[in-house]
């Protein structure tokens, strides 16, 4: 069989772990030389491993995303190490802190924004010149929340960085077609990640969350459970390939209907 992405450059941010690995091993496995950016290099080796013992050439650079410097280095590097960059699947991101608003602490809020929003942002920018000439895909980690859901009460800033992801995918879109660049947003609901590490609900969240309960049954309509990243991986991957050539500004729900019955 073809691979999908034989002879292309891929970045992944937030490789180390969950849907970031899952899809770093899929472009790997796809004949994609893939740069992981994390800012926990442990884990992104990890999945350098595993990429190489399919055969797969990875390579790991350690990045904040919420550092812009770091992001336009790490990008330039990888541009200068493989030649060139065609797919890049902006996901790092945090769950962040879980707080009613009156008492959200404002870094709370500038910490979940700057890992989610402008991470996204300066890593798309960084991006372009080198994709601008040859085009490419990108690909941004969203969510239910902030598109279809919001009631995840605390979940204010993360809802609000995932739906700025979305609008941020449209404008590019339109921008960057231009230059034969798509970039599309894959949405995921519950997956089985370690997400929870980063996420930190405040003592007071009780006071605001409204007790909504299913009665019977469960918030996961086709399969009874959360998703897993590899299942979200498949889709970033068409995304990637030029199967998608035509689908451009874009968001795709990964939430087997969990947004249908939540939202
Ligand atoms: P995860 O915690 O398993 O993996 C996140 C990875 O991103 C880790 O490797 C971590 O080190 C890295 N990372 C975090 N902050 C970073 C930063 N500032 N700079 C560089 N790397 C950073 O989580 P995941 O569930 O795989 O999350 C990936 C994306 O998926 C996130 O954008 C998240 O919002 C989104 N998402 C997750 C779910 C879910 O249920 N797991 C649902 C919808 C959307």
């Amino acid at each position: 069989m073809t691979e999908r992405l034989k002879d292309k450059v891929a970045i992944v941010t937030g490789g180390g772990s969950g849907i970031g690995q899952a899809t770093a091993i899929k472009f790997g496995e796809q004949g994609a030389q893939v740069f992981m950016l994390d800012r926990t290099p442990e884990n992104a080796e990890e999945t350098k491993r595993s990429i190489e013992e399919i055969g797969g050439l990875a390579h790991v650079l350690e990045c904040d995303v919420s550092k812009p410097d770091q992001v336009r280095q790490a990008i330039d590097q990888a541009a200068r190490m493989a030649g060139r960059i065609d797919v890049v699947f902006a996901n790092a991101g945090i769950n962040g802190t879980m707080a009613p608003i009156e008492t959200m602490e404002m870094d709370d809020w500038d910490q979940t924004m700057d890992i989610n929003m402008r991470g996204t942002f300066a890593t798309v920018k960084y991006a372009i010149p080198h994709m601008k000439e040859r085009g490419g895909s990108i690909i941004i980690t969203s969510s239910i929340n902030g598109n279809r859901v919001f009631s995840g009460i605390g979940f204010s800033a993360y809802a609000s960085s995932k739906a700025g992801q979305t609008a941020f995918t449209k404008m590019a879109a339109l921008e960057l077609a231009r230059y034969g660049i798509r970039v599309n947003a894959v949405c995921p609901g519950a997956i089985d990640t370690n997400i929870d590490d980063n996420t930190y609900p405040s003592d007071d969240l009780k006071e605001v969350q409204i007790p909504v309960q299913f009665p019977e049954g469960h918030e996961h309509p086709l399969k009874g459970k959360p998703g897993t990243s590899e299942q979200v991986a498949n889709v970033v991957l068409f995304l990637a390939s030029d199967e998608a050539s035509h689908v451009t500004g874009t968001r795709i729900y990964v939430d087997g209907a969990e947004s249908l019955l939540r939202g």
